[in-house]
């Protein structure tokens, strides 16, 4: 199931200048261009001038990255129609003739990392770190998924029975799938949805979050030259009102693989619960956390402060198993606190394309808005511990955050997910543990969750009791690895199945059990 055959991909290594430097130069190539999106569907689509949008750099809104036509809610329609009519064609199409497009798919983006790093810099803000994982995540997903679906789907699983008569089990595609995707992971995650959906044997309608959907655009377009039919794989940009509501009202539609918050989940769950003659949709939903950290009073203050570091503050915090809550044993809080303090001053906020920068901007105005509201309410309470200084010259054009660590007195304190580069911190008595981990459980969310601690039991105790996707033990709990930490929450963080998993494929498949008496 795991390997040995199978390797993630290697990336590019950021501090070696022999890698850097030639990936700097192809970048700048990238860095000028004027894109043009619009949608990929299985019919010609007509230029409209009303119906285009502008899309600009969320570090500089001066800059412009292109612009977007969006997707009417008749073209929706009609592209369902097409996907609909595709569906038996491409279920019966042989799994290895669907993978072998997925990895061309896979090699197409590696061989336009540069282009598409670009991208994820100009139009998502994201780091050129950040970008070199992203473009590997998105094709490890890709090899991953193309070796699981030929494991699972290419010859049926023969299951015992009585003399005279034979048993099997065969996995096939559902339907039509409706993959809507984040700009958090504005690659990753969209080719992760929309290859597991394709090369189980789906027809897929894609979404991409209206913040990203240049890059969405280029990679579709890889995807295409692949050899991926159009009328397969379709890229319908636009709003979730316009686009998502064709897509989770309609009979048709068998299933939708969904990233983004919880409230939008529940939209849709609703949504597709109301459809009259409908058969009944699956849902695959991987939403929000509240993720917290328990540091007990054997940690490594500096190792915690590193990790803290990275968990609450890499891509800016917009990620869904960011650090939000972090619960310092009293021994040790005022000693964390103190070297955080001092981290968080050398943080650099600023231009995501600068090697130098280790926080970007959010992705957008209404985001920072809405990060500062709460900021503002909790510095007006006297609760700021840390934080990191904004300078101007970095930051005037974008929509930038500066990190901030707050003093909070539990994780009921938080009505919210914070999606943003916002640390909460609480402090606990040894004795209050169980009470702790009973409030982090309660409180609903179940997506990632850190133990800092030299207590080997402790440890196990608490990643016993924790009611969460993923936990991780003595380092940071984020980026999680295709194939290695398979990904993805309980409660109100998401339905499952994990993301990069053995079991992720099954649930984009219908099973049969053939029986035959002999
Ligand atoms: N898989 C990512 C990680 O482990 C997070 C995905 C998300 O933010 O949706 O950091």
């Amino acid at each position: 199931i795991y390997g040995p055959h199978r390797k993630n991909s290697r990336g590019v290594n950021l501090n070696i200048r022999n890698q850097y430097q030639p990936l700097m130069d192809a970048m700048s190539r990238f860095m000028d261009k004027t894109y043009r999106a619009r949608p990929l569907l299985a019919f010609e689509v007509a230029d409209d001038a009303s119906g285009t949008h502008e899309v600009t750099s969320p570090y500089d809104r001066n800059q412009r990255v292109g612009s977007v036509q969006w997707t009417s809610a008749a073209q929706a329609a009609q592209a369902l129609e097409a996907a609909w009519a595709a569906f038996p064609r491409w279920n019966d199409t042989p799994v290895a003739e669907r993978a072998a497009v997925i990895r061309r798919f896979a090699d197409l983006m590696e061989e336009h990392l540069a282009e598409l790093m670009t991208l994820c810099s100009r139009e998502g803000g994201k780091l050129l770190t950040d970008g070199v994982d992203e473009i590997r995540e998105a094709v490890d997903f890709c090899h991953y998924y193309a070796m699981r679906a030929e494991q699972q789907f290419a010859e049926p699983t023969v299951l015992p029975g009585p003399t005279g008569e034979s048993n099997e089990l065969m996995l096939s595609g559902k339907g039509v799938f409706a993959a809507i995707s984040p700009w958090n992971f504005p690659v990753a995650i969209f080719c992760g949805q929309v290859v597991a959906a394709a090369v189980a044997g789906n027809t897929v309608l894609a979404k991409p979050a209206e913040q990203t959907s240049i890059v969405a655009h280029r990679v579709i377009e890889l995807l295409l030259e692949a050899g991926m039919p159009r009328d397969v794989v379709q890229l319908l940009p636009g709003d979730g009102p316009t686009v998502g509501s064709v897509l989770t009202s309609d009979p048709r539609i068998t299933g939708v693989v969904f990233t983004g918050g919880t409230d939008t989940a529940q939209i849709i769950n609703r949504a597709l619960a109301a459809r009259e003659n409908a058969p009944l949709p699956t849902l695959i939903a991987e939403t929000g956390g509240m993720n917290a950290m328990i540091v007990d009073s054997t940690a490594l203050p500096e190792q915690v402060v590193t990790d803290v570091i990275q968990s609450a503050f890499q891509s800016a915090g917009q990620r869904c198993s960011a650090l939000r809550v972090l619960y310092l044993q009293e021994d040790v809080a005022d000693r964390v606190i103190e070297i955080l303090d001092g981290a968080m001053a050398e943080l650099h906020v600023g231009d995501p394309r600068d090697l130098g920068t280790d926080v970007g901007p959010v992705i957008d105005e209404d985001a920072r808005r809405g990060l500062m509201a709460h900021i503002e309410k909790l510095k007006g309470e006297g609760r700021l511990l840390a934080e990191t200084r904004l300078d101007p010259a970095h930051t005037a054009h974008g929509t930038f955050v500066a990190p901030t660590a707050f003093r909070i007195d539990g994780i009921d304190a938080l009505e919210r997910e914070q999606f943003g580069p916002v640390l909460h911190i609480v402090r606990y008595k040894a004795s209050e543990i169980d009470a702790v981990v009973a409030s982090i459980n309660a409180r609903g969310y179940g997506l990632t969750f850190g133990v800092h601690s030299r207590n080997e039991s402790f440890a196990e105790l608490i990643t016993q009791k924790i009611r969460v996707g993923n936990v991780y033990v003595n380092r940071n709990i984020i980026g999680a690895v295709v194939g290695v930490q398979p990904f993805g929450g309980q409660g109100l963080s998401g339905t499952g199945p994990k993301a990069g998993g053995p079991h992720y494929l099954q649930r984009f498949a219908t099973e049969k059990t053939v029986t035959v008496n002999t």
